[in-house]
């Protein structure tokens, strides 16, 4: 293959390699039909594949054969902390961007989520490295089962959105080298075919054409050989983006020819300012995809096809989405029991809302979505009468007509804000409807949160508060009804200022085609909620280190003082009461922990502990293991995330556990030396169901070392 592409390189005009390395439409490079190189067609994203758009212009085509399912958000796989639902899921949605006829999916987000507010949370996993590597790692092994690139993004240190194409975010060695480079580190040792740089800049040079980033740390440190994208938009300079590893300039304008890396490129080879080796190089990355990818014949012959819209696709987001539900708190309320129940109000605007077509690049065309309130009527049947009242006014759009949101967000983002306040009288009625129907209901259940209005890419929240006044609904309705079911269905963590009246609590991230079903299902006890939360939830946003400090969502310059300090890292050093904290998840099982047993082995230390469900039904424990340093000279935070294994457990069944923790996995990296050590001393691992409800304990002892 080696020499195939060698030669193919040699046959290449300049201008035909220049035309494999920029956008030549929104979402493909140029082919070259003569020597049998198609063009690489790209397409968002991490909930499924994007609408087909036009060519030239953010137009849909207006088909309805781009629809496709839709999958769980990367927020809600991450609350699996199930590798092999992670797995599954970046098969699915490989097979169906194959099916789609798509080369590169751009997902999965793997940015590390630093403040409640930046928008696009709901696009990436978690707050914590490891987990995000361990899931990001299976997603894309998933993924490039069908012969479709991963593209992981957005590297590196994007966390916001506030000025997203300019601002210049400072991140000191340590933090960047523990926090936010290790799940990219990870997928590039996984074998992720493609990588997406950032719009930000990182320590002042542009992410997409840093050769600091991309070249030092990347393709050095790293030895990554796959193809980099720039996100689109990104690249700024042409002499920069050619002597940069960068291969291929996308971008959201149309004028293809206009692009750094089109005609200005191919006037500076042609001038010697910039050499042809250097276009070659950038060539030869992307023909190498190809040929992984099996596009160039006669291989293509052998190549999957893909398939959208099947069956399995459906059944996989339906399994992802009953193990992401997440119980927060429970009073004895759940699992509501249906056969009593002849009338059950459903309350609150999200249990009517579709989401799947929303929220910025991750929108899709779903083939059908089921909402909190058709999966409950689906799954109550005809003779429960199970009524709706919105209880709060989502107000009118301000934008109108068939304004696309990609190509407004380079110029005016606030068109995407909904602003308008519902007037007075409607927000009374529509709660007076929904107090009288929950007056005498059975059961009451609000589904209410966030909407892509609020996490959507290209603009951050401006606070932490639930919109449409929903926080007034609650207070009336848990006074009226304090047996009523709370269900949170949103993408990043709320104020919950009615969270000490409320029994019982439900968090759903944006779940996919079959999130409503599953949602009722385990509302009604046909299955038992495991999901854990991926990221901590403070009770305000003072608490976040980043917000609290004034770095976060500024213009220009955001400079990340909170250092390690981030999510549980920092709740769990300062001991800060939060309102759930990072790992937790109840279950309507009771999981019983015992017999804890450490040893060395030749790599790190081997641990087995015994799980029992001490319950009548079968539940899935997510077993976590975090590791505290008792004694350090250094700034490091009171414990982190080592280890996990999610374990399905029959009524009764006790299972032995075991979780590994490498040496590496216990360094930590100093900035001096410039490598990873172990700080001498004595560590305890604590075994726990979450971050703060630590089960068992051990002690280790470390010499130093540098690993
Ligand atoms: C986003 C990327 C996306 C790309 C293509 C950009 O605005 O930041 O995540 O993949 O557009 O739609």
């Amino acid at each position: 293959m080696k020499k195939r592409i060698e030669s193919l390189l040699r046959q290449l005009t300049l201008e035909e390699k220049i035309g494999m390395i920029h956008g030549a439409g929104l979402f493909r490079t140029e082919g070259v039909p003569r020597l049998g190189i198609p063009p690489l067609r790209m397409s968002d994203g991490p909930m499924g594949v994007r609408p087909e758009f036009q060519d030239e212009a953010w137009i849909n085509c207006g088909n309805n054969d781009d629809m496709v399912s839709y999958l769980p958000c990367n927020s809600a796989i991450a609350s699996t902390w199930n590798l092999e639902l992670a797995r599954d899921a970046g098969r699915t949605l490989g097979r169906e961007a194959r099916g789609r006829g798509k080369d590169v999916i751009l997902a999965p987000g793997i940015n590390i989520k630093r403040s409640p507010l930046c928008g696009r949370n709901f696009e990436y996993m978690s707050e914590d490295p490891f987990l995000t590597a361990e899931l990001a790692e299976q997603v894309v092994l998933g993924i490039q089962e069908n012969d479709v690139a991963a593209c992981p993004k957005h590297f590196a240190a994007n966390g916001q959105e506030t000025d997203r194409f300019q601002v210049d975010t400072i991140v000191d060695e340590r933090t960047l080298q523990e926090l936010y480079f290790p799940a990219f580190r990870r997928v590039v040792d996984a074998g992720a075919m493609t990588i997406m740089g950032a719009y930000n800049r990182l320590n002042g040079e542009h992410c997409c054409t840093s050769p600091k980033l991309l070249g030092d740390v990347l393709r050095e440190q790293w030895g990554f050989n796959g193809t980099i994208i720039s996100d689109w938009g990104g690249v700024h300079d042409t002499l920069l983006a050619a002597n940069s590893p960068l291969d291929i300039e996308m971008d959201i304008r149309s004028c293809f020819d206009a692009y750094y890396m089109a005609a200005p490129l191919l006037e500076k080879v042609r001038s010697g300012e910039v050499s042809e080796a250097k276009i070659d190089s950038k060539v030869r990355h992307v023909l190498e995809l190809m040929a992984k990818l099996k596009m160039l014949p006669p291989e293509s012959e052998q190549r999957s096809c893909g398939a959208y819209n099947d069956p399995r696709n459906r059944q996989s987001a339906l399994e992802v989405a009953q193990n992401s539900v997440i119980l927060l708190k429970n009073e004895n309320i759940l699992p509501l029991n249906r056969k009593k129940l002849r009338s059950v109000a459903v309350i609150g605007a999200n249990a009517a809302r579709q989401h799947s077509h929303g929220g910025g690049s991750a929108e899709i065309r779903a083939l059908y979505e089921l909402t909190p309130l058709m999966g409950i009527r689906m799954l109550m049947g005809g003779n429960t009468q199970v009524s709706y009242a919105a209880g709060y006014v989502i107000p009118q759009k301000q934008e109108v007509g068939d304004v696309n949101w990609q190509a407004d967000s380079t110029t005016d983002p606030q068109t995407i804000q909904t602003g308008l306040l519902a007037e007075e009288s409607l927000r009374h009625k529509a709660l007076e409807e929904a107090l009288c129907l929950a007056k005498d209901a059975d059961a009451v259940i609000f589904v209410g949160g966030l909407d892509h209005d609020y996490d959507v890419e290209g603009q951050d929240r401006r606070d932490m508060k639930l919109p449409y006044g929903q926080n007034e609904v609650l207070e009336a309705l848990l006074e009226l009804r304090p047996d009523t079911a709370v269900v949170m269905y949103a993408g990043s963590p709320v104020e919950m200022p009615w969270l000490p009246k409320a029994k019982a609590l439900l968090w759903s991230y944006y779940n996919g085609m079959e999130g409503g079903y599953a949602l009722a299902q385990i509302l009604f006890g046909q299955v038992n909620p495991s999901g854990h939360l991926a990221e901590s939830m403070p009770a305000s946003l003072d608490q976040c280190p980043a917000n609290a400090s004034g770095q976060f969502g500024t213009e220009g310059r955001v400079e990340y003082t909170d250092g390690l300090m981030v999510g549980y890292r920092y709740y769990d050093t300062a001991q800060v009461p939060v309102n759930f904290c990072f790992g937790h998840g109840l279950s309507y099982s009771t999981f019983h922990y015992r017999n804890l047993r450490v040893a060395p082995d030749a790599d790190g230390w081997n641990i087995l502990l015994d799980v029992c469900n001490e319950s009548d039904i079968r539940g899935r424990e997510v077993v976590q293991l975090y590791a505290a340093p008792q004694e350090t000279a250094d700034v490091r935070p009171a414990q982190e995330l080592k280890a996990f294994a999610s374990v399905c457990l029959e009524p009764w069944e006790k299972k032995t556990v075991q979780l590994h923790l490498s040496r590496r996995n216990l360094t930590r990296f100093c900035d001096q030396s410039h490598a990873w050590i172990i700080d001498a001393g004595r560590y305890e691992l604590r075994i726990g169901a979450s971050s703060r409800d630590i089960r068992l304990t051990a002690e280790i002892l470390c010499e130093e070392e540098m690993v």
